[in-house]
């Protein structure tokens, strides 16, 4: 038996990084996944028709968000989690930011995840019960000098408290996880400066970076029912990084 038995799940950026461990350690616990991504060639890789789905999905389009969420209710009956995962990363200095660059990173970061819990807020409401986990990032929390992306992830640290607190007498509990720097395609760049990568180890309490099912258990545990007193929570996992 799974921790997540038959639990309907929707993981947003589920095709890669991240989302892809996701996708899998959330099926080995049982649940039935729901692979939204933008990349449809990638997500139609990994749809084995059986317990995980592929389904495309641009997080930022309302009306996207809208067919999926019925798509997904007319299949499977019920959503039972919410992982707002998908993102995007830029290192650009303040000077260089444009305006479409500042939007397109809010849309995706921080209107995609707030365009998740809307669509799928109303549904779990219905049923009396879910668990969203939204990804934001520890740079959300510390100056770690990324401006648009860490202005997009305090947005999506102030949303799950705003939705954990209004969402939470209908049983639906919403939480955010913050992981530190996590190996995965975002940050494979990194692997040019291991002069970089040697500095955060060093800097880090424990000593390495963050592995993609790092955050992927962390999510399982809060997306499960073992988590069911615990909504509005805050969970950095960042090797001890910004506890210093
Ligand atoms: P990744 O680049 O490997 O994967 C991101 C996924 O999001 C991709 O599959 C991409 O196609 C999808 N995506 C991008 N735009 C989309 C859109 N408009 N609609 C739907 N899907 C879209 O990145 P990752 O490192 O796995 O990051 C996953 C999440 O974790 C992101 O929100 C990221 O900001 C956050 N995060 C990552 C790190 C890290 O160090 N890797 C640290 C903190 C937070």
């Amino acid at each position: 038996m799974g921790r997540l038995d038959n639990k309907v799940t929707i993981i947003t950026g589920g095709a890669s990084g991240i989302g892809a461990k996701m996708v899998e350690l959330f099926a080995q616990e049982g649940a039935i996944v729901i692979a939204a991504d933008i990349n449809d060639a990638a997500i139609a890789a990994i749809d084995n028709g059986k317990n995980i789905f592929g389904m495309k999905l641009n997080v930022m389009d309302d009306a996207n968000w809208k067919e999926l969420v019925e798509n997904i209710v007319e299949k499977f009956g019920k959503i039972d989690i919410l992982v707002n995962n998908a993102g995007i990363s830029s290192e650009k200095p303040m000077d260089a930011i444009t305006v479409d660059d500042w939007s397109l990173m809010h849309n995706i970061n921080a209107f995609g995840p707030f365009l998740g819990m809307k669509h799928v807020s109303a549904v779990m409401k219905e049923n009396g019960k879910g668990s969203i986990v939204n990804i934001s990032s520890f740079t959300a929390q510390i100056g770690m000098g990324l401006n648009a992306y860490s202005a997009s992830k305090g947005s999506v640290r102030a949303i799950s408290k705003a939705a954990a607190t209004a969402f939470g007498k209908f049983g639906v509990r919403v939480n955010a996880v913050f992981p530190g720097i996590i190996e995965t395609p975002m940050t494979a760049v990194l692997k040019d400066s291991a002069a970089y990568v040697e500095s955060m180890v060093k800097a880090t309490p424990l000593s390495r970076l963050g592995q993609p099912a790092d955050i992927a258990n962390a999510a399982i545990f809060l997306a499960s029912d073992e988590a069911s007193f615990i909504t509005g929570s805050e969970l950095v996992i960042d090797g001890g990084f910004s506890a210093q």
